[in-house]
């Protein structure tokens, strides 16, 4: 339950549907991918034709299920959701692709995890609007093929290289998500505290949008828990003084880095004399999976250039030098 994680949890996920913007206008950041979708959406409605196949990828929570709801509203047709480990089989599939009605959407979450088999059917589905599909068993077998109206497949994914490249060759469309800037942060946390009803000060705003990791997803959520604070402190509004109190016992540092951060970094530095050393040695080290480590936090690190990918492994920046050793790192943790 760590509250800088970037995957939706069970409380999140109530509370982001009440938060999603419905329109590309209400969509803060992101502004040259912005750009670029709304032109290809005017495009397609002109031609009055379903929009290209789009893959969205980034790191989680910036927003990928909202921006797949956007397009479907944008275009003015229906969208279909699963992801890829809901779809096991292939007849799964075929069944959701027949269903679908013309310029519908269909958007498949974490497609990378789509089953080899299963991902097979996308190719002709989103090439040609047809698929086939295998009636019987044996020798009895045989195969039908289906037309399909035409549709607009929003795949989404953490991990763009992880796509077969028949599949990544097919969209049309390739929209990267980047980490979002303080700017659209503080203005997300005061459009989810106008939703919320919540007063909250400028100072306390930018605290929240600096320590959020790029990430709209923990802006709200750091900002949920910031709230508890005040309201046990009977403020009017959240004030930065329970802001940093609160920010503290959460064990969420300036730079939006917890304690597990501070121990990849600190083994790095101080145990592998700051590298090169693998990920699988730190993971180790600290007693994490490597999967968490090369999905959640070192994203984020490399982003804020504390930590260098070089081929014979991982290695600290100076700045992380600067930060973690030379009293730069505010005693949060003890
Ligand atoms: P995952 O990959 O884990 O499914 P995601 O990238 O699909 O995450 P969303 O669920 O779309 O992320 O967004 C997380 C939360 O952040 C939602 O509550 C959403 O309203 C909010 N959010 C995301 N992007 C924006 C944005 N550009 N403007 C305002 N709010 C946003």
């Amino acid at each position: 339950d760590r509250i800088l994680d970037e995957h939706q949890n069970m409380d999140d996920m109530d509370i982001e549907m009440s938060l999603r913007p419905e329109y590309l206008k209400q969509y803060i950041g992101q502004s040259a991918m912005k750009r670029n979708l709304e032109v290809f959406i005017e495009a397609a409605k002109i031609r009055g034709e379903a929009l290209d196949h789009v893959i969205l990828h980034g790191p989680p929570g910036l927003g990928k299920t909202t921006l797949s709801n956007i397009i479907a509203r944008e275009m003015e047709v229906n969208i279909r959701t699963t992801s890829g480990p809901a779809i096991e089989r292939a007849g799964d599939l075929a069944a959701i692709l027949s269903s679908l009605e013309p310029g519908d959407v269909l958007f498949i979450d974490e497609i990378h995890r789509l089953p080899r088999a299963v991902e097979e059917i996308l190719y002709s589905a989103m090439e040609d609007f047809f698929i086939d599909v295998v009636i019987g068993k044996g020798e009895e077998a045989r195969s039908i093929r289906i037309d399909l109206p035409p549709f607009t497949l929003v795949g989404a994914t953490t991990r763009f290289g992880s796509l077969s490249a028949p599949l990544r060759d097919r969209f049309g469309v390739q929209l990267r998500l980047e980490y979002y800037d303080i700017d659209s942060l503080i203005t997300i946390v005061h459009r989810t505290s106008e939703i919320f009803n919540i007063d909250i000060d400028e100072d306390s705003a930018i605290e929240l949008a600096k320590r959020s990791r790029g990430t709209p997803r923990i802006a709200n959520r750091l900002l949920r828990r910031v709230r508890d604070f005040s309201m046990v402190k009977n403020e009017t509004s959240v004030s930065l003084e329970t802001t940093n109190h609160a920010l503290k016992v959460l064990e969420v540092d300036p730079m939006g880095l917890d304690p597990v951060d501070h121990r990849i970094m600190n083994t790095i530095i101080d145990t592998y004399n700051g590298g090169p050393v693998g990920l699988e040695t730190v993971a180790v080290s600290i007693g994490e999976e490597v999967i968490t480590l090369l999905d959640v936090y070192e994203p984020f690190l490399i982003q804020q250039g504390f930590l260098e990918r070089t081929p014979r492994g991982r290695r600290a920046t100076a700045k992380s030098y600067e930060y973690f050793k030379q009293g730069a790192q505010p005693k949060v943790f003890g």
